[in-house]
């Protein structure tokens, strides 16, 4: 961006951010962005090169690390989360892998909430443990345990908010002043919300990262991920990809520019229609409980309310009875997707106990909430009868 451009873009909205920010336009003039398929660059003078090299010319060397491609999707995202800088990566888990990487050591401690994704888990308790760093993780709702489990070594608190599958809602600026007090690094899990509905950094969190696999392209074609955040932290997120190398293709950092601009139109039906769901649900006799933020008795609602601009598209549901009526309502649907797949325009459906937590003993399971008869629903963009139509098709097979 050129400095006439960031002055332009200073107070605009998130809709002409999303469809504008982070784009340069090479010599021909193209009005859309192009895909930058090079692995390298070619400099116009040996000391051209040096300089590349040196980094007195901050301009492309390889595409390992810098691609105008992938450029253009990182200043976007930067520009909608509100952040100085942001780097993509390969994947979600590549995104929180480079900044444990890039900001942790070896004797350093973290506090997670119980409630992230389940590779998120694995990859503290299985790799992170392996290269010294421990973690304990804890009820995200409880602000006290959050404080009690930080010692003198803690340099990192990790969470989702609101999380999978029951919609736990975490208040953000509370977290991130008992983060700030013990001098931790705050990193928030944004895949749920994007920034179209809640900005972590805003609210006092550290670091974002996101799985931009789900909402940001939002139409289930590409894996990949996000950091974003201050330039003194996400530096040496970058030195991470640099060294080790889990970046982002140039297409598809071009399918994820695309999904963005659509971004918070897509949120806003995504939320409308869950909306409309999860008050339907709740009428249903056959169901027992609901879980949506946007619910007012869900224990969530308040803060979401305060802190997001929307409830979301994730929730869950226990039928009356136990595994095997969730299996017959599951297997009673047409039109959703039986997947563990969330933040495509198609609503997807999955049984939470035996497929994304399946691996959690049953006493972890108790301990989550992720009882036989939970149902996860991701609403997508379809007609909001035909949806209803369809998890009445669930109901009738119960
Ligand atoms: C899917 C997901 C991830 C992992 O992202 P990938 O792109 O699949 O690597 C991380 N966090 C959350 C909340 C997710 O839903």
């Amino acid at each position: 961006m050129t400095d006439t451009e960031k002055d332009l873009f200073l107070n605009a909205g998130i809709d002409t951010l999303a469809v504008r920010a982070g784009q340069t336009r090479s010599a021909e003039g193209e009005h859309s962005e192009p895909i930058y398929t090079t692995s390298s660059y070619v400099f116009d003078s040996a000391e051209a090169a040096a300089a590349r090299f040196s980094g007195d010319d901050p301009g492309n060397v390889y595409s390992r690390y810098t691609n105008p491609t992938v450029r253009m999707f990182e200043e976007r995202i930067a520009a909608l989360e509100g952040g100085e800088m942001a780097v993509a990566t390969s994947s979600g888990m590549a995104a929180i892998l480079s900044t444990c990487m890039a900001l942790l050591q070896a004797g350093d401690h973290v506090v997670c909430s119980r409630s992230v994704f389940g590779t998120t888990t694995a990859l503290f308790n299985r790799y992170m443990l392996k290269f010294g760093v421990t973690t304990t993780f804890v009820n995200p709702v409880d602000l006290e345990e959050w404080r009690s489990a930080i010692g003198a070594n803690t340099r990192m608190l990790f969470l989702e908010t609101p999380s999978n599958p029951l919609c736990d809602v975490v208040d953000l600026r509370a977290l991130a002043a008992i983060s700030r007090a013990s001098n931790c690094l705050l990193v928030v899990d944004n895949c749920f919300c994007t920034p179209a509905l809640q900005k972590p950094l805003q609210l006092g969190a550290d670091i974002v990262v996101h799985s931009a696999t789900k909402y940001l392209d939002g139409q289930g074609r590409c894996v990949g991920g996000v950091v974003v955040g201050p330039e003194k932290l996400l530096q040496d997120v970058l030195v991470f990809l640099r060294t080790a190398g889990p970046s982002m293709s140039p297409f598809n950092a071009w399918v994820f520019l695309k999904g963005l601009e659509t971004l918070r139109l897509r949120m806003d039906a995504h939320c409308a229609n869950s909306m409309a769901i999860a008050n339907w649900l709740q009428q249903q006799p056959q169901i027992e409980k609901v879980f949506y933020a946007g619910l007012p008795q869900h224990p969530g609602h308040q803060v979401a309310a305060q802190q997001q601009r929307g409830f979301g598209a994730v929730m869950s549901f226990q039928v009356k009875g136990g595994k095997a009526e969730a299996f017959r309502f599951i297997n009673a649907t047409r039109l959703l997707s039986l997947t563990a797949n969330l933040g495509d325009s198609k609503s997807t459906i999955v049984h939470p106990g035996t497929t994304t937590h399946g691996r959690l003993s049953v006493e972890e399971k108790a301990q989550a909430g992720i009882t036989d008869n939970l149902i996860r629903v991701a609403v997508g963009l379809e007609d909001v009868a035909d949806i209803q139509a369809d998890l009445a098709r669930g109901i009738a097979a119960l």
